[in-house]
């Protein structure tokens, strides 16, 4: 199946069910008027003059206006470029350059950002960019009337001309560990893993699903979107970026049956003060992924959401992105302390970084992925296509990772967090995992700064619950002493409000890095 044929078949046969709501401004779609709408805005986009294999830049927060561009786009075979809702002039002249966008459908502005101002700004420099169209203006009816009166057997005829191997997406990896790549997907990749971890969720008509992640990211467009349409669920927009309010408001207001999030979404959730105010009784799924899960809040999720099939996922971008999750039928056990089993029609496994060679069961290596869901490459970039997809299609993740001999996967760092210090690997996980008993500790994430004796030593930055009292580094330690090894126990701990976060709400370890050093001389 191509996207486009996919959706098709979900509306034809359920044109009476909830497609998309956009809880903020009441906005609602049924399956068949959903198709209707991405009708006009795919037939508007072949008048503006798009050809398959033309980029269309989307920059905007998680609007209703967004998956209707995803699903345009790729019923015509234009490629869908994602772009950061945080942005700013250099890397967005950066991304427009690079996928060579000629059309941009934006935003006028998200939160401090004025993207209006800001696309008027670079403009002058892409020369490749033709049309811009901001969502909320005259721009947006301009595109999308000339579709409602289009032709709609020029739209079957483009929609024939596809294959479900032809690139239909760019998504920039969310540059955790440096500069954003932009992985180029086809159908088949991101079709087939929204399908399948919606399938794992136990996802059918019924299933009403709350998507606070952002769609730029494959989080919220493909195991989001994708899963929804491809199993006939009902997405649910709970607002433009994360609240935990607007969320837990709107899993109440639609009664929602899944939630998702990373880790730090759920904990701002079950932190908020008004968490008790809310019935989240209709909740019985969803998907914890994206970075490690503290054993505990995983716990509180069960407990206090009554997320009781709640599943966790670990991939990348570059995968489509899903590569393992938990099934529901596996003990909380498992789903707690494990990112489950690998997925349907994928292989995953444990290498030696340094040889290559396969690790036994239960040794520590770099994980390796291969199967419909590896990415067709880099885009534009060949070398770094060729420095992680290997001759046998293998995409080596630069992830460290365990698998036990039932193949439940446990990931334990990524090779770039790994911290050495006097000779000894220290995964940052782990510390964090610790830090996180500490009753002040609200959350605490842990690097290593460079030192003149052991090479590296231990940062954690912790931010502190309500209330707590002041921690000092001393304190710390103390409490970690006679509980972890004396080589695991922070060198520095640095109290702060809040990381430096990527949109996709991973912290950035490389920005953690460089202010520490700064700070600490
Ligand atoms: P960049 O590649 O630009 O540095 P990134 O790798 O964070 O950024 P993504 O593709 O969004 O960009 O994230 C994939 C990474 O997220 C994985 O390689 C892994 O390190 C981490 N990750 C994903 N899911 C999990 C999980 N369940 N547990 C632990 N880590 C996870
Ligand atoms: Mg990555």
């Amino acid at each position: 199946d191509t996207i486009g044929d996919n959706f098709d078949r979900t509306a034809l046969a359920q044109p009476d069910v909830d497609a998309l709501v956009e809880v903020p401004t009441g906005r609602r779609w049924t399956y068949g008027e959903l198709r209707t709408e991405v009708d006009a805005v795919a037939l508007g986009l072949v008048a503006a003059g798009l050809e398959k294999g033309d980029r269309l830049g989307i920059w905007a927060p998680n609007v209703a206006e967004w998956t209707l561009v995803q699903y345009a786009t790729a019923k015509i075979g234009v490629v869908l470029v994602n772009i950061n809702p945080a942005y700013r002039t250099h890397e967005l002249e950066y991304v427009l350059k690079q996928a060579g966008i000629s059309v941009l459908v934006a935003a006028t502005a998200f939160k401090t950002s004025d993207y209006a101002a800001m696309i008027q700004e670079v403009r002058p420099n892409c020369p490749d960019l033709r049309q811009v169209v901001l969502i909320g203006t005259p721009d947006w009816d301009a595109l999308v009337e000339p579709g409602r009166t289009g032709d709609a057997a020029e739209l079957a005829r483009r929609q024939a001309d596809l294959s479900p191997d032809d690139p239909i997406n760019i998504q920039y990896t969310s540059g955790t560990t440096g500069f954003p790549k932009g992985a180029t997907l086809s159908h088949h990749n991101i079709l087939n893993n929204g399908y399948n971890v919606g399938r794992l969720c136990g996802y059918g008509p019924e299933d009403r699903v709350c998507i606070p992640v952002p769609f730029y990211h494959c989080f919220g467009m493909v195991m989001g979107n994708l899963a929804c349409t491809s199993n006939g669920s009902t997405m649910v927009i709970p607002g433009q970026g994360f609240d935990p309010k607007a969320t837990l408001h709107a899993v109440q207001q639609e009664r929602c049956t899944s939630l998702y999030g990373v880790p730090t979404m759920f904990i701002a959730e079950l932190n908020d003060p008004t968490f008790g105010d809310y019935d989240l009784s209709s909740l019985r799924t969803g998907i914890m992924a994206g970075s490690p899960c503290p054993v505990e809040v995983m716990k509180q999720v069960v407990d206090r959401m009554g997320m009781t099939e709640v599943s966790i996922c670990y991939g990348m971008t570059e995968t489509s992105p899903v590569s393992t999750q938990t099934r529901v039928d596996d003990s909380l056990e498992r789903r707690v302390a494990t990112v489950g089993r690998v997925g349907p029609h994928l292989e995953v496994k444990v290498v030696d970084p340094e040889t290559g060679l396969t690790l036994p069961r239960g040794e520590p290596g770099e994980l390796c992925t291969r199967g419909y869901s590896v990415m067709l490459g880099y885009w534009n970039e060949p070398d770094k296509t060729a420095e992680s997809i290997d001759a046998a299609r293998w995409m080596h993740t630069g992830d460290i990772g365990i698998m036990d001999d039932e193949g439940y996967l446990n990931i334990t760092g990524r090779i770039k967090d790994m911290v050495i210090r006097g000779g000894e690997n220290v995964y940052p996980r782990e510390i964090e995992e610790f830090l996180y008993t500490h009753p002040d500790i609200l959350d605490a994430q842990v690097i290593g700064v460079p030192d003149a004796k052991y090479g590296e030593e231990l940062c954690a930055w912790v931010t502190l619950r309500d209330g707590a009292e002041e921690l000092t580094v001393e304190k710390v330690r103390e409490f970690a002493t006679g509980k972890l090894a004396h080589y695991k126990i922070p060198r520095y701990v640095m109290v702060v409000d809040e990381f430096p976060m990527t949109v996709t709400g991973k912290v950035r370890k490389v920005e953690m890095r460089e202010k520490s050093v700064g700070l600490l001389g």
